[in-house]
């Protein structure tokens, strides 16, 4: 069994060791000390990373109770080595956990709903709730785990008996086996956990619960704590601040400024649409009546507008009306109609001739397709040519 420096103090950096042994595990080595204070991946929290006699430790195991450290190079056995973890990286875990185990103790405390599932990532962490909590609900959470943490209460520890096992309520993610370990928030949490925490709930600074989504009949709640929710808080102040520059609006009021622009975009993109319509009338007015055949090139039609032209067009009694909307480079969609060819074999050889798609009903056809204006002007007007 390794010794669990972690266990002993929870704020151990550096520590030494004898190496056990090393072992070749693929191109890897994986050493075993008498002792160490890199807590291995576990319990929704991945494994301590840093170094030990100078070399990286890349992942951190446990396996019946003994910890393998995965290292690029091999320790020698017998030797006396010295670790250091990375302790920003283990800090901000532990401030991490322990928040979240005020936020479930609260939870379950107030509302009865058990921690289901814990992710601790890079980021931000999650944790899934049996029930479901509004935005209101999580905000007083979040006041009165904010209070625990200035309340500066001790994070205790403890490894009961059976019996006292039996009397004590608490919080279990699993069956646990052999010796419990208890680590309780006096007065907000009593639950069985096997990480590393923080001494004093001071701490772990900042609470701050980021985001909540239904998930599988409950909810997922986002959360960061101390260092991470102050490089959270910076990111999202500075682009509050860009954004409050750019409109020229008060820090506090960007998002009903935001609201005014979305709107008066809808209202312009309204007057836009408008005025195309009129344009193309404009256009359409033009064209003199009863010819054999129009065909029109418009870069800037959108939605059914290709479709609307091509019958304004039908109406000036043309015998044949073809509509392209797009350009050269990005290709162009298509819509033909006649009110007495069939317009199906025009698509059918359009869509041979530019790698196109689409086809129709006899009357009109539709799709897209890519090539030069020329061209396919060209191919139109000896469509118009043939008998089908
Ligand atoms: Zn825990």
């Amino acid at each position: 069994m390794t010794e669990k420096l972690f266990y002993e103090d929870s704020h151990m950096i550096t520590f030494s060791a004898i190496v056990e042994a090393c072992v070749k595990r693929g191109e890897y080595y994986e050493a075993v000390l008498n002792r160490t204070a890199f807590f291995p991946e576990g319990g929704g929290q991945y494994a301590d990373t840093g170094v030990i006699g100078g070399e990286s430790v890349l992942d951190v195991q446990e396996r019946e109770g003994i910890i393998y450290h995965k290292m690029k190079t091999p320790l020698e056995a017998g030797q006396t080595v010295e670790g250091a973890i990375d302790w920003e990286e283990r800090f901000s875990k532990m401030q991490q956990h322990s928040g979240e185990h005020i936020v479930s103790g609260l939870v379950n405390a107030m509302y009865g709903y058990d921690n289901v599932g814990f992710h601790m990532g890079r980021d931000a962490i999650t944790m899934d709730f049996s029930g479901v909590l509004s935005k209101e609900q999580l905000k007083e959470i979040e006041q009165k785990a904010n209070e625990a943490v200035v309340k500066n209460l001790d994070i205790e520890v403890l490894y009961p008996s059976k019996e006292e096992l039996t009397d004590m309520a608490y919080r279990s993610k699993i069956e646990i086996e052999g010796q419990v370990r208890i680590v309780r928030v006096p007065g907000y949490d009593t639950c069985a956990c096997c990480a590393p925490h923080v001494k004093k709930t001071g701490e772990i600074g900042l609470i701050k619960l980021i985001g909540v989504q239904n998930y599988k009949g409950g909810v997922r709640v986002s959360m960061l704590c101390g260092f991470r929710a102050i490089a959270d808080y910076e990111e999202k102040a500075e682009s509050v601040k860009r954004i409050s520059v750019m409109l020229s609006a008060k820090e506090a009021e960007v998002a009903e400024e935001v609201l005014k622009l979305k709107e008066e975009i809808a209202s312009q993109k309204g007057k836009l649409i408008e005025m195309q319509r009129t344009l193309l009338k404009y256009k359409v007015n033009e064209i003199p009546e009863n010819q054999d055949l129009v065909i029109l090139f418009e870069s800037g039609l959108e939605g059914s507008e290709p479709r609307e032209l091509m019958n304004l067009v039908l109406e000036k009694k043309a015998e044949v009306a073809a509509v392209f909307a797009g350009n050269d480079d990005k290709g162009y969609r298509y819509v033909m109609g006649s009110k007495t060819r069939d317009m199906r074999p025009f698509a059918k050889t359009l869509n041979e001739l530019f790698q196109g798609r689409g086809g129709g009903k006899p009357e009109m056809v539709q799709g897209s397709l890519c090539g030069e204006e020329e061209k396919i002007r060209e191919a139109v007007k000896a469509c118009k040519e043939k008998a089908f």
